[in-house]
């Protein structure tokens, strides 16, 4: 996933759209990019691997000056790409992920469109959603028409004369919020980037809807649709903790996990933690419903170490899982601990470096609690690059069955023997005394929206799309 952000001011915007853009740093990896509109657009990208955006931009930002900006933390491609179109000129970010994207690029091609940003082969997904906008009559339609064409998720911001175009991904998979500050904009994936800057929350925009932010202020293009599919891990784990989506926070959702977790435990233990960063307010809701103390066996060296989640290798994950997380002997020796942790992806993290450390340290018993269900399926939609073939639950699967079986229903099912074995077999694995997953049910009472209005793929593989 990436983390876009945009701003209008009266005066020059650079302050704002720097320290905007940086607030999104948890989200993306590979680049990061800042556009402005000053006569045209002035534009910057960096390689932001194993360093920080801050420092990368630093420089730059302070030359960079105008009234409008957007930037980007981004995952995967070079963002922002800039065009000069019938349009006009304009400079798009988007966050999301295209299925269809090489099937898309091919049907360009053999309209004699080109591409300028082709790695290994596969084109940039934003310059492709740049292209599919200006076949359109306007930009409005053009957008309208790119989410017609395309099969994914795609939350965007296009910067051109007129103003900053927003427009949420159709299905709602990824958020975009509008902060207002007196008569500034702001527009962003996470609402936290707005609280140091003086932006209040004026608007999550609705899937599928399109705005224009201006010195003149905010303008519907296009309403939204009824229908909603946001991201349910971004309460789980990839959202911020200051964040809201929908109007609802991320950290007391994390909270209320850990509480949900706890009400249907009845370990004795001496203290709960959480894994660092995310899995710390799930342990805070543990401890807080329990009564078991909350308390640190492991602690972050600093923020600087990107998360295990986003880096797209698995020696780079490895390794920062690896380093950044220090036990403190004297708090985990003798000691029964139950460890709250977001979720288990492939395990082998929490399995090589958590209980690791943990029994080296000579902890006595290590209760492992899982805000979410077991994952069956990896994310379609753009938050992360694993395979079916790797996750802890199939890995389970696998070996209980002797195979990989494709119908894995009976093992999502949280009351069969097979969901019982599944998690046995895990609990295993990792080493550690006692594994318990949350129920989907509570998972989806803790977010606080309707079932329908969630993306629950991760567990239940079902997209739910219309
Ligand atoms: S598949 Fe999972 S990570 Fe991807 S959007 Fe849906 S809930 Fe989020």
């Amino acid at each position: 996933m990436s983390g876009i952000f945009g701003v209008v001011s009266q005066t020059d915007c650079r302050n704002d759209l720097f320290y905007g853009t940086d607030y999104h740093s948890h989200l993306g990896t590979q680049f990061a990019g800042l556009a402005v509109w000053h006569d045209t657009i002035l534009r910057k990208i960096h390689d932001i691997r194993g360093s920080q955006f801050k420092a990368k931009f630093f420089e730059d930002y302070r030359k960079m000056n105008g009234k409008m900006g957007i930037g980007v933390i981004s995952v995967k491609d070079e963002q922002p790409i800039c065009i000069h179109s019938k349009f006009g000129p304009f400079a798009i970010v988007i966050n999301g992920f295209i299925e269809n994207a090489q099937e898309l690029a091919r049907q360009l091609y053999k309209e004699g469109q080109s591409f300028s940003e082709v790695t290994e082969g596969k084109v940039n997904l934003t310059e492709l959603v740049a292209k599919l906008i200006i076949r359109g009559e306007s930009i409005v339609d053009g957008i309208e028409r790119m989410y017609t064409k395309i099969s994914g998720s795609c939350s965007l911001l296009l910067l051109s004369r007129e103003g900053i175009y927003a427009a949420r991904d159709r299905c709602g998979y990824t958020p975009l919020i509008i902060g207002q500050r007196e008569t500034d904009w702001a527009v962003a994936t996470e609402s936290s980037s707005f609280l140091n800057l003086g932006f209040a929350i004026k608007k999550y925009i609705q899937p599928g809807e399109i705005v224009i932010l201006n010195e003149k202020g905010l303008e519907t293009k296009r309403k939204g649709r009824r229908m909603n599919k946001i991201c349910s891990f971004l309460w789980i784990y990839t959202g911020f903790p200051a964040s809201s989506y929908e109007g609802i926070n991320v950290e007391t959702v994390r909270e209320k996990c850990g509480g949900y977790l706890a009400r249907h435990d009845s370990v004795k233990a001496d203290m709960a933690c959480g894994i660092p960063d995310s899995g710390t307010a799930h342990a805070i809701g543990y401890a807080m419903r329990s009564g078991i103390p909350f308390r640190r066996p492991l602690v972050k060296y600093t923020p600087g170490f990107d998360r295990s989640y986003t880096p797209p290798s698995q020696e780079t994950r490895d390794f920062i899982a690896k380093m950044k997380l220090i036990p403190i002997p004297e708090i985990i020796k003798g000691k029964r601990i139950v460890f709250c942790d977001d979720s288990i992806v492939r395990g082998t993290q929490l399995k090589n470096y958590t209980v690791h450390k943990l029994r080296e340290c000579g902890a006595k018993e290590i209760h492992l609690r899982i805000a979410c269900p077991p994952l069956m399926f990896p994310c379609r939609f753009g938050y992360s690059t694993r395979t079916t073939h790797e996750l802890a639950a199939r890995k389970a699967i696998r070996s209980l069955e002797g195979k990989d079986i494709e119908d894995v229903r009976v093992y999502i099912s949280e009351d069969s023997t097979q969901h019982k074995k599944m998690v046995g077999w895990i609990t295993k694995d990792l080493g550690v005394t006692t594994l318990k997953y949350q129920r989907l049910s509570d998972m989806i009472e803790a977010i606080g929206l309707p079932r329908e209005d969630l993306c629950l793929y991760c567990w239940t593989g079902n997209t739910g799309r219309k």
